[in-house]
């Protein structure tokens, strides 16, 4: 099964190793990949391990799970990359991600910065474009 994050990659040597914790995404990139595959699965754990401690939205947590679900995800494009890889600190990546709610479509176009932290990327903020 191919990838929910439009890696062209099979599912399980994508976005899953990531998603069920098996191993860290060594890039921003990786990590905004695997956020969007979990949007799509509606796993708020992931979602929220993976946002910087200092910025997660934890009382936001049950809206974020509901609108996830509610949502038709269609998929993610990549824009764009900055910084962000294996031996980065921190990094950006613009992205869209487009989406069906109540039967009219939607996107998100942002660009989000990640922060590396004792070795592992956290989403840490975004900017909507
Ligand atoms: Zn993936």
């Amino acid at each position: 099964m191919l990838c929910y994050c439009n890696s062209q990659k099979d599912y399980h040597h994508c976005c899953e190793p990531y998603l069920l914790g098996i191993e860290n995404p060594e890039t921003a990139e990786q990590l905004m990949r695997s956020r969007y595959s979990a949007f799509v699965l509606a796993n708020i754990n992931y979602l929220m391990n993976s946002h910087h401690p200092q910025t997660r939205p934890t009382k936001e947590r049950k809206a974020i799970l509901k609108w996830a679900k509610s949502v038709h995800w269609k998929g993610l494009e990549i824009i764009d990359h900055k910084f962000g890889s294996v031996n980065d600190m921190d990094g950006y990546v613009e992205f869209k991600a487009s989406f069906i709610e109540n039967g009219e479509p939607g996107c998100i176009h942002e660009n989000s910065h990640f922060v590396k932290e004792n070795g592992k990327w956290y989403y840490e903020s975004g900017i909507h474009k």
